[in-house]
């Protein structure tokens, strides 16, 4: 089960409150947040988004991304990203996607237990 999961309803990490429905957890940063949830899922609502990042993961992507990162601000003389070239941004939104991706297969080869939505 990943533990790091964002609440369904404010996207903070959660806390460990789970909602399960139709076999699907969801999970919650509060009581609160979790009695909504379930109101919603409840009343047939869909809530706003299926799958929600991994903090860690997310964490993780932004260090490894850093070199290159520095790589372009370096190529443009600017840290600033609306500076860059849509070349190069999507050049770093692609490596840190990868990375973000590298990390959740690992999670995803660590266990093969429940996923948390
Ligand atoms: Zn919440």
């Amino acid at each position: 089960m990943k533990k790091s999961s964002l609440c369904g309803e404010c996207g903070l990490p959660a806390q460990g409150f789970l909602y399960k429905h139709n076999d699907v957890y969801y999970g919650s940063c509060s009581m609160e947040h979790l009695e909504r949830i379930k109101e919603r899922i409840e009343k047939g609502e869909k809530l706003a988004r299926k799958t929600y990042t991994n903090n860690l993961g997310v964490q993780y992507a932004r260090k490894q991304s850093k070199e290159k990162y520095l790589e372009i601000a370096k190529q443009t003389g600017s840290f600033e990203l609306h500076k860059w070239s849509n070349e190069q941004r999507d050049s770093f939104f692609n490596t840190i996607i990868l990375n973000y991706l590298d990390f959740e297969s690992e999670l995803g080869n660590d266990n093969g237990s429940d996923e948390i939505l």
